[in-house]
C-alpha cells in the first residue's frame, strides 16, 4: 500500500488498526482460534466469511456473531472447489480483501508408527488446503493491488516438539510457502505474514494437552508469562497484521506465546 492509500484507509477509517469496509475469509472459521479471529475482525469494522466442514457449527457460529457474518461449507483439501468458492464469494459478497488460513489439522503420534497416508492428511490440510486457497484470493487482490493473506502456524515450526512430526512437517511448509509467495505477491501489493501461536485454549490444544499432565507442565515451565493462551489473543494479532497499521509489514513470523519462542 502507497503512502497516499494509507492516509486515505487510515483517515477513512479514523484509525489505521481498523479494517471497515474490508471482506475478510477465514477458514475453520467455526470455532477455536478462528472464529475469534472472525469475532475480531468484525469488531474492527470487516464482514468475514467463515469456512469450514461443519455446516452445523458454522451456522451456530454465525449466528453468535450477528450481521457482517456469513458461512460457506469448504474442505480445504478440496483443491478443485477453491476457485469456484472464491469466485461465488466475490460475486456474491465483492473482493476478498483479507484470507486467514487458520484451517487446521493435529496429529500428535509416534513417527515410528505414523503411516505415511496419515502423514500426508496433515500435510494437504495445513499447506495444501492453505495454497489452494492463497492462489485463488490472491488473483483478484493482484488485480487490485492490494491484499493481506495471514497462514496460523504453530511452535512446531520453530523447534522441535515431540510426537508430532506431520504437524511440524506441515506448519514449518507452511512459513516456507509464506516466504516464496511474499517475494512474487509482495512486489504486486499482497501482503503475507503468518502468526506462531503457543499453547492457545481450543478443543485442538485441549486433545493434544489434556491427556499428558507431564506435557502440560513443561509448557508452563517453559512460558515466561506463565500461562496458555486464549483465542482472542491471536485475533488481534491477525487484526493488526491485517490493518493499514501494517501496511509495511510483509513476510514475518510474529509468535503469540508468551515468550516461549525463546525460551531456555
Ligand atoms: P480447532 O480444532 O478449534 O480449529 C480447527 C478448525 O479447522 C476447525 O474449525 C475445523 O472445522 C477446521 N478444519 C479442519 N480441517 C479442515 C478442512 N479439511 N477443511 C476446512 N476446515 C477444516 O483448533 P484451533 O482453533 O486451535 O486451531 C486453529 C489453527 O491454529 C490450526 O491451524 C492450528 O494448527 C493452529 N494452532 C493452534 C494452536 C493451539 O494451541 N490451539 C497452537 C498453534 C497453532 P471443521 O472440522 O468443521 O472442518
Amino acid at each position: 500500500m502507497d503512502q497516499a492509500t494509507y492516509q486515505q484507509v487510515g483517515e477513512k477509517s479514523q484509525s489505521p488498526f481498523r479494517l471497515d469496509g474490508q471482506l475478510a475469509l477465514v477458514t475453520g472459521g467455526g470455532t477455536g482460534i478462528g472464529l475469534a479471529i472472525a469475532r475480531e475482525m468484525l469488531a474492527a469494522g470487516a464482514r468475514v466469511v467463515l469456512t469450514g466442514r461443519r455446516e452445523q457449527v458454522l451456522c451456530e457460529a454465525c449466528d453468535g456473531l450477528g450481521e457482517g457474518a456469513v458461512w460457506r461449507t469448504h474442505d480445504v483439501t478440496d483443491y478443485a472447489g477453491a476457485g469456484p468458492l472464491v469466485a461465488e464469494l466475490e460475486r456474491s459478497l465483492g473482493p476478498i480483501d483479507i484470507l486467514v488460513n487458520n484451517a487446521g489439522m493435529h496429529m500428535k503420534k509416534d513417527p515410528l508408527a505414523t503411516g505415511e497416508e496419515e502423514f500426508a492428511r496433515v500435510v494437504e490440510t495445513n499447506i495444501m488446503g492453505s495454497f489452494a486457497m492463497t492462489r485463488h484470493c490472491a488473483r483478484s487482490m493482484v488485480e487490485r493491488g492490494r491484499g493481506s493473506v495471514i497462514f496460523i502456524t504453530s511452535m512446531a515450526a520453530m523447534f522441535g516438539l515431540p510426537l508430532v512430526p506431520a504437524y511440524s512437517a506441515a506448519k514449518s511448509g507452511m512459513t516456507g510457502l509464506m516466504q516464496s509467495l511474499v517475494m512474487d505477491l509482495s512486489p504486486r501489493g499482497v501482503r503475507l505474514n503468518a502468526i506462531a501461536p503457543g499453547f492457545i485454549v481450543t478443543e485442538m490444544m485441549r486433545s493434544a494437552v489434556e491427556s499428558d499432565p507431564g506435557r502440560k507442565a513443561r509448557i508452563l515451565a517453559r512460558t515466561p508469562q506463565g500461562r496458555f493462551g486464549d483465542p482472542v489473543e491471536v485475533a488481534h494479532a491477525a487484526v493488526f497484521l491485517s490493518s493499514p497499521a501494517a501496511s509495511f509489514i510483509t513476510g514475518v513470523v510474529l509468535p503469540v506465546d508468551g515468550g516461549m519462542n525463546m525460551a531456555f
